[in-house]
């Protein structure tokens, strides 16, 4: 009989994980099942692009079922409840079973009422707002972290500051932003903290770091208290939401410090920090791993997480590829790009206090970099050109 690899969620992690494994293992050996409540798999960096309307939804989703293709098969249902103990998932389409399971279910955002580009629907409201903008003060707070993708805050208020400038209204534009951490990327070390720092200030971007976890105490009336209680006025705002662990997760004994807890990242090991046969990857566990949530993070564990499931279900490992946990992010910052790219598996094993970082300057063919890489990302994982 077949083993039972049930894969629960369809974004980033469910692709990566399902076709690799797909790769390795042969029908006989493995069913492949992927549960996701959406018909579509997102590529989350474009909804920055959505919101400066740059691209439209169908342009950054691929369809879930093209995963038929190779043999995976795609549930569209909405997981409930993950009963490990009993190595069962409830989910709207019934109760499923499994030999191993993998959850992906991502970060989810909360909702605030304030638009913001770190959901589709959300981008698409921006994209609205700022089409009904004739000047004033742009916030572009971030209320606290942890959030998907630490640069992107970065990234779209300089999308902004583009946009402002393509339609010739940038002196009637003030942008702000206000943020948990002290100073830009500090995440990725000083050295990347000055250059932020000085990108922004250079193009006339006033930053607000509050150092501490949450940035915002509270907003309304054209109005944001920061969580230094200095007020900041503004006539649009825009807020990367609060983002907590998908429920099923949340109620679940998998959940440590609200988010999903492998045993072990420091050595790889990310199984349950309870249970032999789940595996908990991508951003549902990034703050205990610890690292940002970042796709390319994932992609670049994913490769050893299947190994080990293959390993589980063959009874024998083939060998290990390296362990490494890399993120890469291309920054459009309107008319160029930039790119970091940071090694995270030294700092994750906690041999180094920052990540090994190293960066595109601003240039031309960076911002290509992202496009290409936006183009390349489903046509690789479902064979889909949106
Ligand atoms: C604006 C923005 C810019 C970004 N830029 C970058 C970048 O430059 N570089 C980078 O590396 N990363 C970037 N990211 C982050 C990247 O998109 C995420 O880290 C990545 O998608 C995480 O993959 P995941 O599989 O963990 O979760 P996701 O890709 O979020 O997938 C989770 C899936 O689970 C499904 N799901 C959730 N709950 C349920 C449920 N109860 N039942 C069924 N299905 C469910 C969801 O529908 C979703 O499809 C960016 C994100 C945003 C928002």
């Amino acid at each position: 009989m077949p083993k039972r690899i049930l894969i629960l969620g369809g974004g980033t992690g469910g692709l990566v994980i399902s076709r690799e494994l797909r790769e390795q293992l042969s029908a006989d050996e493995a069913e492949i099942v992927v549960v996701d409540k959406k018909r579509f798999s997102e590529f989350r960096p474009s909804y920055l692009y959505v919101a400066v309307g740059y691209r439209k939804p169908d342009e950054i989703r691929g369809p879930l079922d093209r995963l038929a293709k190779w043999n995976i098969k795609y549930v569209n249902a909405e997981v409930k409840a993950i009963d490990a103990a009993n190595r069962t998932v409830k989910t709207t389409a019934g109760d499923m079973k499994y030999d191993v399971l993998v959850v992906a279910l991502g970060a989810e955002t909360v909702p605030t009422g304030v638009p913001h580009p770190w959901e589709l629907d959300d981008a698409m409201k921006v994209a609205e707002a700022l089409s009904n903008f004739k000047g004033g003060t742009v916030v572009v707070a971030t209320h606290s972290l942890p959030y998907r993708c630490p640069p992107a805050p970065v990234e779209f208020a300089m999308l902004l500051h583009y946009y402002f400038l393509a339609r010739n209204m940038r002196d009637k534009a003030k942008i702000v932003m206000v943020h948990p951490m002290k100073r830009p990327f500090e995440n990725f070390g000083p050295v990347a903290a000055k250059a932020m720092t000085q990108m922004l200030a250079e193009n006339g971007i006033e930053y607000l770091g509050m150092g501490q976890a949450k940035a915002v105490n509270s907003f309304g009336n054209g109005v944001l208290e920061a969580a230094n209680g200095e007020k900041v006025k503004y006539d649009l705002l825009f807020m990367v939401p609060p983002h907590k662990a998908p429920d099923p997760v949340l109620n679940s004994d998998l959940a440590k410090n609200g988010w999903a807890a492998p045993r072990n990242p420091a050595t790889g090991d990310f199984r349950s920090a309870k249970y032999d046969d789940v595996y908990v990857v991508g951003d549902v566990a990034a703050p205990n791993v610890p690292v940002g949530m970042a796709g390319t993070i994932l992609h670049s564990y994913a490769p050893w997480i299947v190994s080990n499931i293959v390993a589980d279900v063959k009874g024998v490992s083939l060998g290990k590829p390296p362990f490494r946990v890399v993120g890469v992010c291309a920054l459009d910052t309107g008319a160029f790009g930039m790119a970091a790219a940071c090694d995270f598996t030294k700092f994750v094993k906690k041999e180094k206090p920052y990540p090994d970082c190293w960066f595109l300057p601003p240039s031309g063919p960076s911002r290509i970099f992202k496009e290409l890489f936006e183009k390349m990302y489903f046509n690789w994982l479902l064979r889909w050109t949106p």
